[in-house]
């Protein structure tokens, strides 16, 4: 896993999932579904792919392993600011974006969203669930209940 802000901002997107009041959490242990992240050159990849999310699930409903890879050819930002350079991406827009796609959100077409499929461009900042978002992963793994 990478590390420094580069993981500091991976961690901020996996609490914002958890933050979402559903009974999913992404935790770090060594049982359950085992997640790694990437960093790397995502060869052959088209235009615009700045990080992609693979899952097995095993058995068929339960999440065995996944990965998130993030795509070499681009740079991030991996800053908290709300404004970075030209040319580069919000490390943090992506990972949360491909988290979604981890636990088998499916692509939006509304700008607003976090799992919108229209394209993240290098002033695209997406660090907080819509409803929508919380109301798809809450559909999908129920809420969170008792507190
Ligand atoms: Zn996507």
């Amino acid at each position: 896993m990478p590390t420094g802000s580069f993981r500091s901002r991976i961690i901020d997107a996996r609490t914002t999932w958890n933050n979402a009041d559903t009974e999913l959490h992404f935790t770090f242990n060594s049982t359950g579904a085992r997640i790694t992240i990437d960093y790397l050159m995502l060869e052959g990849s088209e235009e615009g792919l700045l990080g992609v999310a693979r899952k097995n699930w095993f058995p068929p409903g339960e999440l065995h392993h996944g990965s998130i890879e993030f795509n070499s050819r681009y740079t991030f930002y991996v800053g908290t600011s709300s404004t970075w350079p030209d040319g580069h991406y919000d490390l943090e827009t992506v990972a949360l974006h491909e988290f979604g796609h981890l636990v088998a959100l499916e692509h939006t077409e509304n700008n607003n969203h976090v799992m919108s499929g229209l394209g993240i461009g290098d002033a695209t900042m997406r660090r907080v669930l819509a409803n929508h978002d919380r109301n798809s992963i809450e559909s999908m793994y129920g809420a969170e209940w008792g507190c």
